[in-house]
């Protein structure tokens, strides 16, 4: 029996927390805004220490889905879900229906696709029982978004060398890449194409050794990834990565990657500005996929050319918001917090 409760917090529209002792089921659903459409975002399966680690999470990414959509420009809102639990050791499948059921009882308002600890298989799973799951591996649905998120932080990481060195030619650049997932394992092999040479880290070493392999990548520690020297860190796993403790360690000259809440604070992007790190704020950085699952929804159908298209133009939105931050004197997160404001505001691309 699935529990449904509500979490009453200042600033979201919906928080429900998900509950059946019974199979070890505990998770939340956060909508943040459906200003501008139905919530659509990821489920995320992680081993949270405790139920507020959870929640936190799921605050932080709910919130950051609408920053996401209002800058994609794609009809949704920001709303995020996640389970409690190793996606590695633990039986999926029962959670994911008894998961399907609190999602039904959203009626639509949440629109639920793969995120960390999630694949496309998974949602195959939750369709079993509920209409409101995106990016599916059919031929009416999007598909595995991984692919277009990690192409979109390609982009990224270009625009962020171009900035850098005035070229966006990565031959020769270092990349340091922590985790290498749907995303982190995607992006390593464009970059590996694009001639840059490749610092990687895992928490599951037998991704890191394949990855290495592939690539004759150097495959360092977990612990010490983010303080490798190299020309861009691209942060593909956990979220607060950049935070007071890390930012005066680093060793890169531009964060281009495509972990969600990278920053433990909003003041951390000015911190990044002030060690003299370019930073492509991730919610632009790692659009892509969300721009192919909002796709699925046009009138035709999902249509990757148009996606593509889409995804690609994340490139020259990253440059304009460097453009506008040296102007400006502001660091890049700064520039787009202030554009999502004005989006939700007047309701731009309603
Ligand atoms: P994933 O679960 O497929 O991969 C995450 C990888 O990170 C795993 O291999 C895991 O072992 C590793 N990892 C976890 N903690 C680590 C640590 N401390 N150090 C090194 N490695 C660690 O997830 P994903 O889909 O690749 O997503 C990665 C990040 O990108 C997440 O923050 C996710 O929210 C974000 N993101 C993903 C998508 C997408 O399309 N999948 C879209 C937007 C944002």
């Amino acid at each position: 029996m699935v529990l449904v409760q509500e979490v009453p917090i200042p600033g979201f529209e919906k928080v429900i927390e998900v509950i059946d002792p019974s199979i070890g089921l505990h998770g939340f659903i956060a909508i943040h805004s459906t200003t501008c459409g139905p919530a659509l975002g990821g489920l995320r399966i992680f081993p949270y220490g405790s139920r507020d680690e959870a929640l936190n999470d799921v605050l932080n990414l709910a919130q950051g889905m609408t920053s996401k959509s209002a800058v994609a420009g794609v009809k949704f809102g920001g709303g995020k879900s996640v389970i409690m639990g190793d996606p590695r050791s633990i039986d999926k499948a029962p959670l994911l229906l008894a998961f399907a059921e609190a999602i039904n009882e959203l009626e639509g308002k949440y629109i639920v696709a793969e995120d960390m600890g999630t694949t496309p298989m998974d949602m195959e799973v939750l369709q079993t029982k509920s209409k409101y799951v995106a990016a599916l591996c059919q031929d009416t649905s999007s598909g595995d978004p991984s692919r277009f998120t990690a192409w979109g932080i390609f982009k990224g990481v270009q625009a962020v060398a171009e900035a850098l060195w005035d070229s966006s030619s990565l031959v020769g650049k270092i990349v340091a890449i922590q985790g290498l997932g749907s995303v982190g394992s995607k992006l390593a092999e464009h970059l590996f194409w694009h001639g840059a040479r490749l610092i990687i880290s895992d928490t599951d070493p037998v991704k890191a050794h394949e990855i290495g392999r592939l690539y004759k990548a150097e495959v360092v520690d977990p612990s010490k990834i983010l303080f490798a020297d190299c020309d861009i860190l691209a942060p593909c796993a956990i979220g607060g990565i950049l935070n007071d403790e890390s930012i005066p360690l680093l060793r890169c000259k531009g964060i281009a990657g495509g972990a969600n809440n990278q920053l433990r604070e909003p003041k951390n992007g000015l911190d990044l500005m002030k060690r003299g790190i370019l930073y492509a704020p991730d919610f632009v950085i790692n659009a892509g996929g969300l721009i192919s699952a909002a796709g699925e929804f046009d009138v035709g159908g999902p249509n990757p050319i148009v996606t593509r298209d889409k995804v690609n133009a994340i490139g020259p939105l990253l440059r304009s918001i460097f453009t506008f931050a040296a102007l400006e004197s502001r660091s890049p997160s700064q520039i787009v917090d202030a554009l999502v404001d004005q989006k939700l505001k007047y309701g731009q691309h309603k």
